[in-house]
């Protein structure tokens, strides 16, 4: 993205750098989204189903849109989400999510932590991350389709993930598929987070 918006941008001579702010955050309150009931932001047209990139540039900015966060009009007759979050991490008593109870928070730890005991394995939906409150999500209804299946693990390459092999001593076709999901930052988590799929 940033090399995207430096080519566009460098043409007439401006500079574009990409910048680590909390990116939800800044897209709510810019105007390019709004924050679903489980602390998600949703952008018209991607439900929640994006990735968020932050740039600034010394570009003049004409418009402002900045305004307090705000949360989606449909999430107010809504409980989707806390109905089927199986952590109780979404509650209707307060907006902020309780982020020690979100599977989120503990799959994306270090990978020496392990799952606290009040996490029944069930729960876990995904290597990395958790989707069960945006499968339910009325917002997201229409991009549920965008999720797909993209890399298939054999057995093997599988028990190499759960034994946490480092990357220089993956097969070359498991490191590309790994690095086409994005994962292969992510190694030291996975023996973890994979094994509670075998224990289920
Ligand atoms: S499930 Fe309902 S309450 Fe939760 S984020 Fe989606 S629209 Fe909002
Ligand atoms: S990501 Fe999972 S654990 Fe976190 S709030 Fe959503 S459903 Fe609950």
């Amino acid at each position: 993205m940033e090399e995207i918006l430096a080519k566009i941008l460098g043409t007439d001579g401006y500079r574009v750098a990409r910048t680590a702010l909390p990116l939800k955050l800044l897209a709510v309150r810019s105007g390019l989204g709004w924050y679903g009931r489980n602390n998600i932001c949703y952008v018209p047209g991607m439900g929640s189903f994006h990735q968020l990139v932050a740039c600034y540039s010394d570009l003049p900015c004409q418009g402002d849109d900045w305004r307090e966060a705000q949360m989606m009009e449909s999430c107010k007759n809504c409980h989707a989400c806390i109905h089927h979050c199986p952590t109780g991490a979404i509650t209707s008593d307060r907006f902020l999510l309780r982020a020690e109870r979100c599977i989120v928070f503990h799959n994306e730890r270090s990978g020496d932590i392990p799952f606290p005991a009040w996490i029944d394995p069930s729960w876990h939906n995904c290597p990395e991350g958790c989707l069960h409150c945006q499968r339910v999500c009325p917002q997201d209804r229409d991009f549920l389709q965008w999720i797909e299946g993209k890399e298939e693990f054999s057995q093997e390459e599988t028990a190499l993930l759960l034994e946490g092999v480092p990357a220089d001593q993956l097969p070359g076709a498991t490191v590309k598929k790994l690095e086409r999901l994005d994962l292969i930052e992510d190694l030291d988590i996975l023996p973890r987070n994979l094994s509670v799929f075998f224990k289920k």
